[in-house]
């Protein structure tokens, strides 16, 4: 019999009682609910947002669509589920994406146990019980034994903190509370803060509709043509089709994407051979050019730079004005070391007369001011500011809410020097809390399927053994934290000044946020630990 009573959501006083507690209803949170009640257990999810879909409900930004191919993304676990939906196009954007996650909340009935409009204020581990109470920024209060933080890798957004911004008279918006009734742009002056994947979708949709933008840009990106497109109806039969074989490509793949690449280095073919290969598979849609292409555009050396350079003279190319095509040529950090923004006609949009684009590293952004901004050498009227800068990635979300684990350990504090944490999932100290948001990275849905099962079998042999805490010891936290700063110093995604390593937020401790590990081998890596009865963790 598992170690805790399977109760039906029975208020104990005025705190409810559940088997768990999830935060978040997007894509992990969503499937973390379906595989713990399949296990009989009561669970209750909270979200702060009025919908299911996470990324997807907060999204709304013109423009935000996937860059992974729409028919990977989808959940795996349901074959009913996989033939009754239809992608419509490659690259699926975000209403398509928010009905999707929607589709599938409804038809495995998982709304009735969201709690929405819920923003979880504080998580304290009940050291007398071996609960968490939850309480929810409204009052409410919730008890469990296991809690899942399923609270997504970008989601604390993040706003610099400029000087002014209470004074300015306009509208203005992060990206990733994007107004559900939508912002009207039409005919204003509007100004775009940031030059990151989310500006890059943003800029090339509002630009055709504003007035007059101006975007204000401090790193420019390497960036390459999405190629989205419809997917017709023998495509969806082909898809439908082969699903099991999409599915087995992308678990064998580093980022669990449907890309492979060429097991040939760049260096080992002529260069007439590698610019064919290169434009050969700049006409293809996706991330084709970017993980189908040389293995060794992937490290850092004479490869990355031969492809880099590739890339800028196709900007250079698309972009009338010399002066201005060299302001948007990336050359402070290497190809690949930070996530390439995928574009429909991003270039061209600096071609338009109603667009302007401003160097923010130059003449950096002072203050705002009540009709606008102000950069040290000029002053700029807008109508409407947007903010596309970006996330405080992975610990943001967590040091948002007041974790306290044994002994009153805020998580925040903790975490003041990057995650400690055992493979991304939990960390010592937090017994029976599960952070899943800090351990996926690539194909975000392929990575959190496998991920979310691990660790709902890990919460059923806790049950099922009657142990009533699961913690990872300090040498397997130690030993990991060492991994990620060993392995992860090497590794492309580590070398510039991005979200990946908390380079993007003033303060932050520059550490890696996400495993440096491929995802196969993360899994195998999980998987050898429940075959050896959960090596590194102490089950008490
Ligand atoms: P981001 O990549 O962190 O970009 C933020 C932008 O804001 C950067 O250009 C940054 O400049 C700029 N910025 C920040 N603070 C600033 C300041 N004080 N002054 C001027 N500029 C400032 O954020 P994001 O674009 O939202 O993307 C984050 C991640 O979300 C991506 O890497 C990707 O993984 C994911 N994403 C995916 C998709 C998709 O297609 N599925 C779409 C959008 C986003 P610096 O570069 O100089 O810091």
């Amino acid at each position: 019999m598992a170690a805790q009573r399977l109760e039906k959501a029975v208020p104990t006083g005025q705190v409810e009682y559940f088997d768990a507690i999830v935060i978040g209803a997007g894509v992990t949170g969503l499937y973390q609910l379906y595989c713990l009640r399949k296990l009989g257990m009561a669970v209750r999810v909270f979200e702060d947002g009025d919908g299911v879909g996470g990324t997807w409900y907060w999204n709304r930004y013109p423009g935000a669509r996937f860059d992974s191919e729409s028919f990977s993304y989808g959940y795996s676990f349901s074959e009913e589920l996989l033939q009754e939906w239809d992608w419509k196009e490659l690259y699926s954007g975000q209403p398509e994406n928010e009905r999707y996650l929607n589709y599938v909340a409804d038809k495995f009935d998982l709304k009735r146990d969201i709690r929405f409009n819920s923003r979880v204020a504080s998580c304290t581990f009940e050291e007398d019980r071996n609960t968490w109470l939850v309480e929810i920024a409204d009052g409410h209060r919730t008890r469990a034994p296991f809690l899942v933080t399923a609270v997504g890798l970008l989601s604390a957004h993040y706003i610099p903190d400029f000087e002014g911004l209470d004074t300015y008279q306009g509208q203005w918006c992060h990206t990733g509370r994007w107004p559900k009734e939508g912002m009207d742009l039409a005919g204003k002056r509007v100004g775009v803060i940031g030059t990151g994947a989310t500006a890059v979708q943003l800029i090339t949709e509002i630009a055709k509709e504003v007035g007059h933008l101006t975007v204000f840009q401090r790193t420019p990106n390497f960036c390459a043509p999405l190629r989205n497109g419809p997917i017709t109806d023998e495509m969806q039969r082909e898809i439908k089709a082969s699903y099991p074989e999409i599915f087995r490509r992308c678990s064998e793949t580093a980022g669990s994407f449907v890309h492979v690449f060429d097991p040939r280095s760049a260096l080992d073919v002529s260069a007439e051979e590698r610019q064919e290969q290169y434009e050969r598979l700049w006409k293809e849609p996706g991330f084709a050019k970017w993980l189908s292409n040389f293995y060794d555009l992937m490290l850092p050396g004479e490869a990355n730079e031969d492809y880099a350079e590739f890339i800028r003279n196709k900007i250079r190319e698309r972009v009338h004005d010399p002066e201005v095509a060299e302001m948007l040529v990336p050359k402070d950090h290497m190809f690949g070391s930070k996530r390439l923004p995928c574009e429909s006609g991003y270039y061209e949009v600096y071609n338009r007369d109603n667009v302007l684009l401003v160097d923010v590293k130059k003449a950096p952004i002072q203050r705002l001011t009540p009709t606008g901004l102000r950069t040290s050498d000029a002053e700029y009227e807008l109508d409407v500011i947007i903010f596309a800068t970006g996330y405080d990635a992975v610990t943001g979300s967590l040091n948002r809410i007041d974790i306290r684990g044994i002994g009153g350990e805020q998580l925040r504090d903790k975490f003041s020097n990057g995650p400690r944490t055992y493979m991304g999932i939990q960390s010592n100290g937090f017994p029976n809390m599960f952070t899943i948001n800090a351990a996926s990275v690539g194909n975000f849905v392929r990575a959190a399927e496998p991920l979310v099962e691990w660790v709902s079998e890990c919460i059923r042999y806790v049950r099922e053994n009657e142990y009533v805490r699961i913690s990872p010891t300090i040498e397997a936290e130690d030993d990991w934290v060492n991994h990620v700063n060993e392995a992860g110093s090497k590794i492309l995604r580590s070398q510039a000044n991005s979200w990946f390593v908390g380079a993007n937020i003033p303060g932050k401790a520059r550490a890696l946020l996400t495993s440096p590990d491929t995802a196969p081998v993360m899994r195998a890596k999980r998987a050898d630990v429940a075959a050896n009865g959960y090596e590194g963790f102490l089950l008490e």
